[in-house]
């Protein structure tokens, strides 16, 4: 199980040469410096964003800790504030928590859905999953394998059904079982000619229809393979079904996650909550600034181990 270190492996080799030059020990040349800003923009870093750290790192070559902690401090701050609150906290009245779950197709939401739930069953929870994914048939069928593996509750709507309706199902089972959270799977892409966006309101006004205020957390999963195309899927999701989260997934893989600095810009106050850096149901780590910026200007600090 890798931690921050490894999982963001790629997207610092993209940034190392420059890196090493800067924190070489030696006054940085402006090469260097043209170097850090290429560097930083193969990294998916927002051109806006990468300047204005380059700017950061120049003024912190006087202070104490030089260039690279003051990239880290630049990075830090322009990520979002980490979320305040527990989603997998009963709702008001103790009525089930309904997270519900919106990405493309292939950004990871049925793995995510089911990381989630096994962490809200190690917390003690009682999870349902509900897979209102009733576009494809493996969708519904992949978080049912998850939901065995997982020993966890799942409804399911059968392919072809409204999803709206699927997701009805769900909360309903999980009010009259007292089940929460409720973790609902969306389709990527929807079988009726309604629009994806129209669908996803349809789909909570249903939740909401059958306890009130869900879906109390509405999170875009991002594949951070894609960098940033997954910052204007984010912004048209946003606008469609307000955000309250974001998870991006695949860091493992990915070279690209300097879009992440993106996100502040894109979203506003939406917080990133976790970090998908493997396939494994266990690969699903609390988003930590800190850890994600150490680890990208190369510091293998242990923090962000957290699950
Ligand atoms: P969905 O269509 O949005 O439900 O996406 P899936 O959950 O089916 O995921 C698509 C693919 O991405 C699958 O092969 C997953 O195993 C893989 N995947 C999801 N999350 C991660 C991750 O954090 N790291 C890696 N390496 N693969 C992931």
């Amino acid at each position: 199980m890798g931690g921050w270190f490894e999982g963001l492996r790629k997207t610092r080799e993209r940034w190392a040469g420059a890196l090493a030059g800067l924190f070489g020990g030696r006054k940085a040349s402006e090469a260097d410096w043209e170097e850090l800003l290429d560097s930083l923009i193969m990294a998916d870093v927002p051109v806006g964003i990468a300047e204005r750290l380059v700017k950061e790192a120049q003024a912190g070559e006087r202070r104490e800790g030089g260039a690279r902690e003051a990239l880290r401090a630049a990075v830090v701050a322009s990520l979002p504030d980490p979320a305040e609150g527990d989603w997998m906290a009963e709702a008001e009245g103790g009525a089930p928590k309904v997270l519900l779950l919106v990405g493309i197709n292939g950004s990871g939401k049925t793995t995510t859905a089911a990381k989630l739930a096994r962490l809200a069953m190690k917390s003690g929870k009682s999870p349902l999953l509900g897979a209102a994914d009733t576009f494809r048939a493996a969708g519904s069928q992949q978080l049912r394998i998850w939901a065995d593996r997982l020993g966890c509750d799942v409804v399911a709507g059968a392919t072809g059904a409204d999803a709206a309706a699927a997701a009805y199902d769900a909360a309903a089972a999980a009010a009259a079982r007292g089940r929460s959270p409720v973790i609902v799977d969306t389709a990527g892409r929807m079988h009726t000619k309604e629009p994806l966006m129209r669908e996803l309101q349809k789909l909570r006004g249903a939740l909401g229809k059958r306890i009130p205020g869900a879906p109390h957390e509405t999170w875009a999963v991002l594949d951070g393979m894609l960098g940033q195309n997954s910052l204007s899927q984010a912004k048209l999701f946003h606008e469609a079904t307000p955000l309250t989260g974001v998870v991006v997934t695949k860091l493992d893989g990915s070279s690209k996650a300097g879009f992440l600095l993106g996100i502040k810009e894109a979203l506003g106050g939406v917080p990133i909550r976790y970090a998908g850096l493997g396939e494994g149901e266990e690969d699903l780590r609390v988003f930590d600034r800190e850890a994600f910026a150490a680890a990208l200007v190369g510091e293998e600090s242990n923090v962000g181990s957290r699950e």
